[in-house]
């Protein structure tokens, strides 16, 4: 077993983290830090650096706080020879995700850009059937209700929150996972609240008849769905990426274990010191911002 420190004890640190690494048999949580959370049992600090300073046992920091302020505590971590996991999306921009990666080669330390989605039951068995299919076109449905995922949390709405590319890019770590040939963005529609400085909804098209609507503003029955049409066949993947149904036939189907499979891989890692690094998810959320006609819709307020 291993000793492991929670940093950002938010919504996702409690709702997933906490669960997963008290089901392993890989980890022992023994620290958080956070300005205001705890977990009960486990000794909590507010400063980072005095952790890092006091707590030699523990050679593995799991990141669940927002992208912005989550780059100082990795390169922190990194440059203790600490082993780091992100949270998704793994940073605020894309140079300092690939900073962090250089950061943590040269200290010959883990870090691991986790996107929690890859892990959901489908999307092995969806990348596999697509492999050999030949694709004629494929479409993301993510729209969710902002307020109860993310109840209160102006990060998202502000600089290098996302908005609405937060959760989407859950769809984006799916997509780039199944396709079996990479797309590039042609065409963007970002929908910015008036008081808000990320999009709320947006409408993507991608080449090779790729498309996407990502709504934040979903109310009652919630939908990430993807489906992939192929000459073969249509797959889709639904609750997102839970379940995978191939021409109308339920494939797979039951209980997630994305949280714990992370903390697995995680595992896996640190005994070699080996990276995984992927920011493909984020290149397109960045692509879309860049590339994206913005178009001004309702305030928006929790
Ligand atoms: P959250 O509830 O707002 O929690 C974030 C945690 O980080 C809290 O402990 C918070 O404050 C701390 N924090 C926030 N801003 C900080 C700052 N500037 N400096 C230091 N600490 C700060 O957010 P969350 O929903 O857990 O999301 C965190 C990450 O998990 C995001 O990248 C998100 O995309 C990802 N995620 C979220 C969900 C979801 O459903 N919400 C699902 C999957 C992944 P205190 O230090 O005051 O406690």
């Amino acid at each position: 077993m291993k000793n492991i420190c929670l940093v950002g004890i938010g919504k996702i640190a409690v709702d997933q983290h906490v669960p997963a690494i008290a089901a392993s048999s890989d980890w022992r949580l023994v620290a958080t830090v956070s300005r205001a959370g705890s977990v009960d049992g486990v000794p909590a600090y507010s400063d980072f650096a005095q952790m890092l300073a006091e707590r030699p046992d523990i050679s593995v920091i799991s990141l669940c706080l927002p992208p912005v302020p989550r780059y100082d505590y990795a390169a922190a971590a990194i440059a203790a020879g600490r082993h780091v996991m992100l949270e998704k999306p793994p940073g605020a921009t894309l140079a300092e995700v690939q900073a962090l990666a250089a950061m943590a080669q040269k200290a010959g330390v883990t870090l691991y850009t986790t996107w929690h989605s890859r892990m959901a039951k489908g999307v092995a068995p969806a990348k596999a059937w697509l492999a050999d299919k030949v694709i004629t076109a494929a479409h993301i449905t993510w729209k969710e209700d902002v307020r109860r995922w993310h109840p209160g949390q102006d990060w998202v709405f502000a600089l290098g929150g996302m908005g609405v590319f937060d959760p989407g890019s859950n769809a984006l770590s799916i997509m780039t996972e199944i396709l079996p040939q990479p797309v590039h963005l042609r065409h963007a529609d970002l929908y910015f609240p008036a008081n808000r400085d990320t999009p709320i909804a947006a409408d993507l098209t991608w080449t090779g008849n790729v498309t996407g609507q990502f709504d934040w503003r979903q109310e009652g029955p919630q939908s990430w769905d993807i489906t992939v049409e192929t000459t073969a066949g249509t797959l889709a993947l639904h609750d997102g990426g839970a379940r995978m149904v191939i021409d109308g036939g339920e494939v797979t189907a039951g209980a997630d274990r994305e949280y714990p499979a992370l903390y697995d891989r995680m595992a896996e890692l640190v005994k070699t010191s080996a990276s995984e690094v992927d920011i493909t998810p984020m290149v397109h959320v960045a692509d879309a911002l860049t590339l994206g006609k913005r178009h001004i819709v309702d305030a928006f307020d929790f």
